[in-house]
């Protein structure tokens, strides 16, 4: 492709996402699993600055937390390589900077969100529509199109094939972790022995309840959340436990597991309830953020 373009520079947000429901249904014969759920976008966000210049055919990339790895097993470097690859863009040095605040190997997509947001950002740059961006990003990992969607979105598959659903009614949403980072590939090995995940779909929570619920308020829907990680997380995991306990004794409407965890999340309906779920995560010196559910309206 050629682009007529000397030096361009765009930073976004890569937000965080939390499961409002997710049900793993069954197993493929591939290894990978169906899951049935929705999924939030949270106001807890790394920034992104991806910089373009005409030159070599190089990838650079720098990131605050500095136990990440910089190279091709950063997510964030995958996306721009596909990208190019996708696009047939060469003669091209792209540059990608990161200042990380969401928790790693936590069950918050933060990979997936640094890759989603290079991706943006570099079909921004060259001018490439939005909706071809979702092919490259299937490619890349299964919660990568949401990432890139963002707002409130129903998900099948493995995560990837998404659907509009009403936006989360707002409320605050307290996020604690403490303890080890959980593997998503070890946390399904362990689903499939507890709940004997086969190939034939199980369900075990209503979906159309949720959504349903989706359109009253924060009261209504508390009580329909659902993720199937909690069974098996909780048990085996100190931190997510105490980060639970934590949460529940502080008056939250409910405290649930993100994705395989080890992140907890907390709905409030007030400023005040949420500052209390805050103030009783830093008595056990778990990590911890207030943040509110951020709409697909927001971002666009
Ligand atoms: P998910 O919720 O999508 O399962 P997660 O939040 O549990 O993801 P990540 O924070 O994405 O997990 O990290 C998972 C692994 O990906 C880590 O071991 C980390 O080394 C690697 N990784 C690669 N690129 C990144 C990145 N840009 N940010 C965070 N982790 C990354």
């Amino acid at each position: 492709m050629a682009i007529n373009m000397k030096n361009k520079s765009i930073t976004l947000r890569g937000y965080a996402k939390i499961n409002l429901f997710l049900d793993v249904i069954s197993k493929r014969a591939d290894g990978y699993h169906n899951i049935d759920g929705v999924m939030q976008t949270v106001s807890l966000y790394d920034t992104v600055t991806v910089s373009v210049s005409e030159g070599e055919d190089e990838i650079l990339l720098s990131c605050s937390d500095t136990s990440l790895p910089t190279d091709r097993r950063n997510l964030a470097y995958r996306a721009a390589e596909s990208f190019r690859e996708a696009f047939g863009i060469t003669g091209h040095s792209i540059e990608i900077s990161i200042d990380k605040n969401i928790p790693v190997a936590a069950g918050m997509a933060g990979g997936s969100t640094d890759c989603a947001a290079v991706l943006s950002a570099l079909g921004q740059i060259f001018d490439i529509d939005k909706t071809e961006l979702f092919t490259v990003a299937e490619k890349l990992g299964a919660d990568v199109p949401f990432c890139l969607y963002k707002g409130t979105a129903r998900t099948a598959g493995i995560g990837e094939r998404l659907t509009p659903v009403t936006p989360m009614p707002d409320c605050f949403i307290v996020i604690g972790r403490m303890g080890e980072g959980v593997s998503t590939p070890v946390a399904f090995s362990r689903l499939d022995e507890v709940l004997s995940v086969c190939e034939e779909e199980v369900r075990h929570a209503d979906l159309s309840r949720m959504t349903s619920a989706l359109e009253k308020d924060v009261h209504a829907l508390a009580p329909t959340l659902y993720n199937s990680f909690g069974e098996v997380i909780f048990p085996i995991h100190e931190g997510a436990d105490k980060v639970r306990r934590a949460l529940e004794e502080s008056g939250a409407l409910r405290v649930l597991l993100s994705g395989s965890g080890p992140s907890v999340f907390a709905l409030y309906e007030t400023e005040e309830g949420a500052q209390a779920g805050y103030d009783a995560l830093r008595a056990i010196g778990a990590d911890r953020f207030i943040t509110r559910p951020v709409r697909r309206c927001d971002e666009e």
